[in-house]
């Protein structure tokens, strides 16, 4: 089936599907092997050449998802990242990243690409004119998140790209805060779209992937280097994100809904300093979220009134658990300065706005009336300790 003129939860459903042409089996059958025989030497089919058939097919749908020509797997997320990363730059170059990264990939470019010889820039901003500060004559890449962790800051994507567009650099963005569901950064000229699949994409907490989108040309510049690192998905895995992804649509789309009821509840309380979502009208960067995004997204942060205790509080939830990552079905919660940002000083932390009492919430489907229940009944916890306490 082609893609052209079909609707998201169609695309979701049946873009790239195998036929069983046996059994004639309702989903896509599972090859695991590693070996094929190949009547033409041109084309062998190998797991880590990224061309076995189940990995060709879940390829074509997230291709059609992100609106990109071809698109490539990976074995996480952060497979997908430095893959994608180092097919454009070599020992002399040069990239610009947006400060509030994913810590991975901060460790990542921090860690890694001196051995390369690989210079780098943190920008300060995420305006359009903070990255073209940063731009030096070896420039290579561009990256971009948005919505950033924790505190959903948007970055302008039509901006940046347009910048590395006329400089004739590589943009690239990591999209898996936001999901193909909400946002489409081929559509507003970025180059190359990652996504760790481990999130929305994979949906159920139980998978970790990666996946990259991008034109023909840059693909194939990504899968020469893939293929050397060897980053490949394993094919069952392959086969449970095809199944994962058919109910991505319906997923986010609950999650959008339960986050924008979650945010508006959470802005309306007293107990609540300041709650971060690019949906509320409040967020200071909602005017560029609504010009960009389909939907403002599961994620959100808020603070608590600095005399409660957060960390009581997260103990305090009974159906909303605290866990390190994010985007399942089920709504969790973590405290970025204990976990995600924790080694980074407070200094630094208070100068991202990352306060102590931040929480971030990952919105899931359950029921909104259950979720602020729980989180009514937590806050009723903190409350009744913080007097008890004074
Ligand atoms: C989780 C995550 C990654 C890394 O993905 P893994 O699958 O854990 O390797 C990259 N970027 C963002 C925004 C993430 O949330």
């Amino acid at each position: 089936m082609n893609a052209k003129g079909k609707g998201l939860n169609t695309v979701c459903t049946h873009i790239g599907e195998l036929e069983d042409t046996v059994h004639k089996g309702a989903v896509s059958p599972l090859y695991m092997s590693t070996s094929y025989a190949f009547d033409d030497v041109d084309v062998k089919r190998y797991p880590r050449y990224f061309n076995t058939p189940n990995q060709e097919g879940l390829c074509k749908k997230i291709a059609a998802l992100e609106h990109a020509e071809s698109a490539l797997i990976f074995g996480s997320g952060m497979a997908a990242v430095s893959t994608a990363l180092l097919a454009f730059l070599r020992a002399g170059d040069h990239v610009v990243l947006q400060q509030t990264l994913y810590g991975g990939t901060y460790n990542l470019v921090t860690e890694e690409f001196d051995k390369y010889g690989i210079s780098y820039s943190f920008t300060e901003g995420w305006q359009p004119k903070d990255f073209e500060e940063k731009i030096r004559d070896n420039t290579k890449v561009i990256y971009i998140e948005t919505p950033s962790n924790p505190l959903l800051t948007i970055t302008d994507i039509e901006g940046v790209a347009s910048i590395a567009k006329k400089k004739g650099i590589i943009s690239m963005i990591d999209n898996t805060f936001a999901s193909p569901v909400n946002q489409n950064p081929i559509d507003f000229g970025i180059d190359i779209v990652i996504h760790s699949a481990t999130k929305y994409m994979g949906g159920h907490s139980d998978i970790c992937a990666g996946a990259v989108a991008a034109s023909k040309e840059q693909i194939n510049r990504i899968f020469h280097l893939a293929k050397n690192f060897g980053g490949s998905l394993s094919e069952y895995t392959v086969w449970l994100l095809e199944r994962s992804i058919k109910t991505m649509g319906l997923r986010v789309k609950a999650q959008n809904e339960n986050a924008m009821e979650m945010a508006k509840f959470l802005e309306s309380h007293t107990d609540i300093d300041a709650v971060y979502y690019p949906g509320l009208t409040s967020h200071k960067d909602h005017e560029l979220a609504k010009r960009q995004m389909k939907g403002f997204g599961g994620m959100l942060s808020f603070e608590l009134k600095p005399y409660l205790d957060a960390s009581l509080f997260q103990k305090s939830l009974k159906l909303i658990k605290s866990s390190m990552s994010l985007a399942g079905v089920e709504s969790t919660v973590l405290s970025p300065s204990q976990t995600s940002h924790s080694l980074m000083s407070p200094e630094v932390r208070a100068q991202q706005g990352i306060k102590d009492g931040l929480i971030r919430f990952s919105v899931g489907i359950e029921e909104p009336e259950d979720l602020i229940e729980d989180i009514q009944n937590a806050l009723a916890v903190v409350k009744n300790t913080s007097k008890t306490s004074v």
